[in-house]
């Protein structure tokens, strides 16, 4: 048996031998989340759009309260198109001397409660914000007045916005667009920038708030994998040694990645594949190492697509998988599915919901690529819808969903 003593000997050698090995990467971090490129390739258009709708803040600053939404599926640059664009105005006002802030605040994050954006965007200004005492209606004057007396025009983008409207509903954005129209003769303080997958979202609005939020649309479109190339080649330039990463590995990213348009999901795969060349001790980066890295990482089941499902969606998709996951087949009756929807709400609390609901949560499952639906041919009696998982395994989306459900439990009925 092994001891404690020798354990520990045997993970600082194999350290000291990892750490002694070549590595393809020179710096790792321009592959990570947080990084902001300085250009976004195949985003210029949209770029010039935003900032034709913000030249006011520069030219007229405190004259108008801009509305924008920003919509597109995972990973075509809506966070990072507004996080670059938010820090280069900045910039720019500086230069002029305009007190010009950007914030920017996911909803999932601040889990959905305007009052926790308010109180985020306050801690931005100022750092010692009191934590307690404040009512949420309060809050958001608090703001108004802080923006007041600093005499700030404050963009505030809300990233991943169907989280406040889905456990708020409307009445936070509604407040947000009101404001500035209470405040009859003072100066504009407040602009926004709505970004969400799902435009459908907003939906659940009331018509006035829909309609200031839909004058200006900037519409991300998935990236085709020779615009992928493109990101990527600045991403190899940054992150790689020279020469470290074939040609026809880099391609072969930008086709795997091509077909989900993801660039977060391109950048992902070829941090992997570098990884799979270094731990073979490979000078540079092959195609078969993207394949290995293809293999380990389902598009589908990073973290926050399944994040962004309503808890129904969840419900709907962890039945699917354990039907499949059950019967060994690749599709199911809708039918089989719904029975099981059933069992699944019981199992975490919930009200089921009814056929129609189920219908559109099919359809909004099917719409993000999450299921595949078909209608059934012969061999099933009657025609009914049948559904499957696309291209991954029953078990893993079965566990993944598990997993996400009961940690959102835990969070719900906190144990003391
Ligand atoms: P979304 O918010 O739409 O899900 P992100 O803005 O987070 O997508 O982008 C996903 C990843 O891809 C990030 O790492 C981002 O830096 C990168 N990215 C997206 N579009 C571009 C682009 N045009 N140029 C460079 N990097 C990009
Ligand atoms: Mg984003």
């Amino acid at each position: 048996m092994l001891r404690v003593g020798a354990l520990v000997q045997l993970s600082s050698d194999i350290l000291k031998e990892t750490l002694a090995r070549p590595t393809v990467f020179k710096d790792e971090s321009p592959l990570s989340l947080e990084y902001i490129p300085s250009r976004l390739p195949h985003r210029e258009e949209q770029m010039r759009f935003l900032s034709q709708l913000f030249r006011f803040s520069l030219e007229s600053p405190f004259s108008i309260s801009q509305r924008v939404q920003i919509t597109g599926d995972v990973g075509t640059g809506k966070t990072i198109l507004t996080q670059r664009f938010g820090t280069d105005l900045v910039r720019a006002a500086k230069s002029r001397r305009i007190n010009l802030h950007y914030v920017h605040v996911n909803c999932r994050e601040a889990k959905g409660s305007l009052f926790m954006i308010i109180k985020r965007v306050l801690t931005h200004f100022e750092p010692e914000f009191p934590k307690r005492g404040f009512a949420p209606e309060e809050l958001l004057h608090t703001l108004m007045d802080v923006l007041d007396d600093k005499n700030i025009h404050l963009i505030l983008a809300l990233d991943e916005l169907e989280h406040l409207i889905r456990i708020e509903g409307a009445t936070p954005l509604y407040n947000l667009t009101r404001i500035q129209e209470e405040r009859i003769g003072k100066p504009i303080r407040l602009s926004l920038i709505c970004i969400l997958r799902e435009p459908e979202y907003l939906q659940k609005l009331d018509k006035s708030t829909i309609d200031t939020l839909q004058r200006n649309i900037v519409k991300l479109d998935k990236y085709n994998s020779r615009q992928l190339i493109d990101i990527l080649k600045d991403r190899v330039n940054l992150a790689f040694k020279e020469n470290t990463v074939a040609d026809d590995a880099l391609q072969l990213v930008a086709d795997i990645g091509g077909q989900s348009g993801d660039a977060r999901y391109s950048i992902e795969l070829l941090w992997r594949a570098g990884k799979y060349a270094d731990a073979e001790s490979a000078k540079r980066v092959n195609a078969d190492h993207v394949r290995k890295a293809a293999g380990s990482v389902y598009p589908m089941l990073r973290g926050e697509y399944i994040a962004a499902l309503s808890p129904h969606e969840k419900y709907m998709l962890l039945a699917l998988a354990r039907v499949l996951e059950e019967t060994q087949e690749a599709y199911a009756t809708i039918g089989a599915v719904e029975r099981e929807y059933r069992a699944v709400c019981e199992e975490y609390n919930d009200q089921p919901r009814g056929h129609t609901q189920i219908w559109k949560y099919t359809r909004s499952l099917g719409a993000i690529g999450m299921i595949a639906a078909s209608k059934s041919g012969e061999g099933v009696r009657g025609k009914t819808t049948l559904l499957g998982l696309q291209s991954i395994p029953a078990s893993t989306m079965r566990e993944q969903l598990e997993t996400a459900l009961t940690s959102a439990k835990k969070k719900r009925f906190p144990r003391f």
